[in-house]
Parts: structure tokens; sequence; C-alpha cells
């Protein structure tokens, strides 16, 4: 059998992978894609798609609970766990399927196999042990869950991937980490109407964030009825009738029905053949990239998770089109990873960009801070006790808006306008001159003093 030629190879079906795959086939380019799992990768099968289904269903939870201050009358609702998941597999099932013709529709061949880099340019299909040769060859093999150090009984841990499918709704649940995973699976579960534990070996959850941000939102998970455990980890896990007894790193026990691990996600690196090709991985185990997401093998790019530059759906997709467009339209272009923004679905959700107020101080220019907290009008005849929470982090002498940090409904639908904003350079006069919409939440950051 002769040898089959293609001009991209993209080894990964996720987000960077086909938009890269897609885009370089638009572009002429002879392509080849290989998944072992599902078309549509991390994001779309047991990620941001899943997960914010999920968080959709917890605020049901809360809706109900706030009818009653605007006259309706309920009877005592349920929740079905199983029709969730089943429901969510039936979407997760169609959008797989997009992806999937989508990507064909454009020209892109996909193999259902697992595939290696053999050589520089050239894959194995594992599956079928053939090989292509390769012009370019494009990693974009996303990440997975980190398990942590080896503790008695750390089989009997989940992680999100197995989250989205169990077969019964744990009423009670431990969740380890304070990262996004952590903060969302515990809003989540605890709206749908679990028992939360979350423990975490630092001070306060989300690391990173602008620390104010990160007050606010312990304040509101406390207030939601999540148990939160600072400076502690997982010391053992054992099964016992009925659930499973962890004890922790003070010696202090508890029973649950499952435990969960959201202790960070590692490149998936491994067993892909990039020792033998000699692709320089950093110390976490990530592909080395330049600003045009190529590795030190000339003919091997790598993008989205797997390079862990920022991990995050848009990102990759992003990467994948700019390398796309960069190796194969005779356009070249870089990614801006510089004003990102994000958002975590947390109860309530975050909004977030630019910098936080620490970062700006660090940077020892002169900032102003402006910030607000509110009751969210809803509230007021719902008899929800919440509040939002919005700041801007300002230059003092540019007057530049630095970062916006938004905590309330509708924060991640909020920000996505104000990183426009801060990407046209805004200043604060600028947020000032507009005229608010009334009556909202976002109108507080055009009227912040
Ligand atoms: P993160 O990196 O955000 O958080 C990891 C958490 O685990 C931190 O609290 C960290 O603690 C803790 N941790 C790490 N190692 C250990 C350990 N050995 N023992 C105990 N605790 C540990 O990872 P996630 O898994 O939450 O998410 C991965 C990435 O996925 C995110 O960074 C984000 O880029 C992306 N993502 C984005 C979402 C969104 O856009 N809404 C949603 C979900 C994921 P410490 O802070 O002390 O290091």
């Amino acid at each position: 059998m002769t040898q089959r030629e293609v001009d991209l190879f993209v080894i990964g079906g996720g987000s960077g992978g086909v938009r890269a795959g897609r885009i370089a086939a638009q572009h002429g380019a002879k392509v080849m894609m290989a998944e072992e799992y599902r078309m549509g990768g991390t994001c779309v099968i047991r990620g941001c798609v899943p997960k914010k289904l999920f968080v959709y269903a917890g605020r049901y939870a809360h809706d109900i609970d706030d009818m009653a201050g605007f006259g309706w009358r309920v009877s005592a609702p349920e929740f079905d766990w199983l029709t969730l998941v089943a429901n969510k597999d039936k979407e997760i099932a169609r959008l797989e399927g997009i992806y999937k013709r989508n990507a064909e529709a454009a020209g892109v061949e996909i193999v259902a196999s697992r595939a290696v880099v053999a050589g520089p340019n050239l894959v194995r299909i594992l599956d079928t042990g053939e090989e292509v040769a390769a012009r370019h060859i494009l990693l974009a093999t996303g990440a997975h869950p980190a398990l942590g150090p080896q503790i008695p009984g750390c089989e009997l841990a989940i992680t999100s991937n197995d989250a989205f499918n169990l077969r019964g709704f744990p009423d009670r649940i431990l969740i380890q980490g304070a990262g996004y995973i952590a903060v969302e699976f515990a809003g989540l579960f605890r709206a749908l109407g679990a028992e939360v534990t979350l423990v975490y070996r630092g001070d306060k959850v989300l690391r990173g964030f602008d620390m104010e941000l990160r007050d606010h939102l312990e304040t509101e998970m406390t207030r939601a009825g999540i148990k939160l455990v600072s400076g502690k980890t997982l010391a053992s896990i054992e099964a016992i009738s009925g659930g499973k007894k962890v004890v922790l790193s003070d010696g202090s026990e508890l029973e649950v029905d499952e435990v969960m691990l959201a202790i960070g996600r590692i490149p998936s690196t491994r067993n892909l053949g990039l020792e033998g090709v000699g692709v320089a991985l950093d110390p976490l185990g990530a592909v080395i990239v330049d600003a045009h997401s190529r590795t030190n093998v000339p003919s091997i790019y790598a993008v989205g998770d797997i390079t862990n530059r920022i991990n995050l759906t848009p990102v990759a997709i992003r990467e994948g089109h700019a390398f796309a467009d960069t190796v194969f339209g005779n356009k070249p272009w870089t990614v801006d990873h510089s004003l990102v923004a994000t958002a975590v679905f947390s109860e309530p959700e975050i909004g977030t960009v630019g910098c936080t107020e620490e970062a700006a101080r660090a940077a020892g220019r002169p900032v102003d801070i402006y910030k607000t907290t509110f009751r969210p009008l809803k509230a007021t005849l719902s008899g929800r006790e919440t509040r939002n929470f919005m700041k801007l982090i300002v230059d003092g002498e540019t007057d530049r808006v630095l970062g916006v940090h938004i905590m309330g409904e509708a924060a991640a639908e909020m920000i996505q306008l104000a990183a426009v904003a801060m990407g046209l350079k805004a200043t604060k006069a600028d947020f000032d001159r507009t005229i608010a919409v009334h009556p909202t939440a976002a109108e507080e950051l055009v009227t912040l003093r």
C-alpha cells in the first residue's frame, strides 16, 4: 500500500484542533484528523457545555425559591438527576455530530483512533497501524484531570469527567480544590440540593483572582450553605457502607457519598511519541510553543490546553485559527493573550477581565479603585440574601480601565462587553460618559464614583 500524504495531520478533535483543521482545509490543505474518543473534546463532551447545562439546572432551584415573593405558589417540585443526565447526553451527542459534520463538510478526513507522532513528518494511526506522511502536524490533545498524590483510597475519588455521568445524585459530596472546576461544581451541586464540602489547601478560593472578589464569593458560597474548609488536603478515602469516609490532613473525618478531585489539569502529552522526535516540553509536561504555536520541531505545532497558555476554549479556537491562517492561508497573525475575559460559573457567577488590584499595585503605578456591593433588585421581593459586587481598577495617571471584576447574576454576559471596551482602551471617563441602562445591574459599571 502506498503511504498516504497530507498537508496537515491534526491529533485531537476538540475545539482548537477542529477549528485549525477546518480553516486549513478551507485554505486548500489536505487535512486528516484523529480523535480517539468523541469529536468536540473537553469543552463539548465533558467540560464547558455540560457544566453550563448543569448550572442552569441548579438555577431553577433558586427560581423556585424566589417565586413566592412574586406571588407564585407552586406545589413541591421534584428534581430527577437521571433525566438531567439523559437530556444532557442527547444534547452533547447532537453537538458532537455537528462538530464532525462541520469538519467533514470543510473537507477534513476524520479517523476515529488514537494517533501518535512517529517522526517530524509522520503520524501513526494506532487502530490500523497505518503511517501517514504529513507536511505539518498539529498537536491538539488538550488536558486531563490531575489525580494528585497517591493517598490511600484515591481510586475511590471521581473527577469532573465522571461527575457528569453519575448514576445517582450525590446527596453529600466533598470536592477538593478551589479553582474554576471546584467552585463551579460546588455551586451547582449545592443548588441541586447536595450537602457540599469544599476542601482546599490555600486560604481562599480562586487563587489569582482579585482578592476582594474572592472574599465576596466565599461569603456567598457560605451563605448558600457550602461548607468551606481551607488550609487542608485529603489524607485518605475509605469505602464504608452507604458512602465514603474521608480523613483530612488535620485528622478530621467526614462521611460523604462522593469525593471529587478538581485539583487542576495536566497537558495530555504522554505517549504521543513526542520524546522520539524531540518536541520540547515544560516541567509540567506542556508543549512549548512560540507566538505562532510552533514547537522546536519546525513541522510540528500545538494549540489549546496541551500548551498550557490560557486554558480556555475560545483561546484554543483562536490559536487554531491563527495557526491555519499563518501556515496554510498566507495570512500570518498571532493571538493576543494579554486581555482575555473569563467567567466562572460559580453561584453567583463571576466575570473578570484585565488585572486584579493586587497585580496593578504590584506593577508600581498609581491605581484608583471604584467598587460597589448591592442587593440586586430581584432579591428585594424574593427575599434572597445575596449581594452583587463590582470593581473597576483604573490607572491613576492615564485614567485607563485596567481591570473589571463582577460577581452576580449575568456577570459572564456583562464582562464580554467590558472586554470590548477595554480592548478599545476605554478610560474611566468613557465609562462615566455612557448613559446607564436602567434598571439593570450593569448600570453600576457606568455610575461608579
Ligand atoms: P485550577 O488550576 O483552576 O485550580 C486547581 C486547584 O487545585 C487550585 O485550587 C489548586 O490549589 C488546587 N490544587 C492543585 N494541586 C493540588 C494538590 N496536589 N492538592 C490539593 N490541591 C491542589 O484547575 P481546575 O481543575 O479548576 O481547572 C483547570 C482549568 O480549566 C482552569 O484553570 C481553566 O483554565 C479551565 N476551566 C475554565 C472554566 C471556565 O472558563 N468557566 C471552567 C472550568 C475549567 P492552589 O490554588 O493552592 O494551587
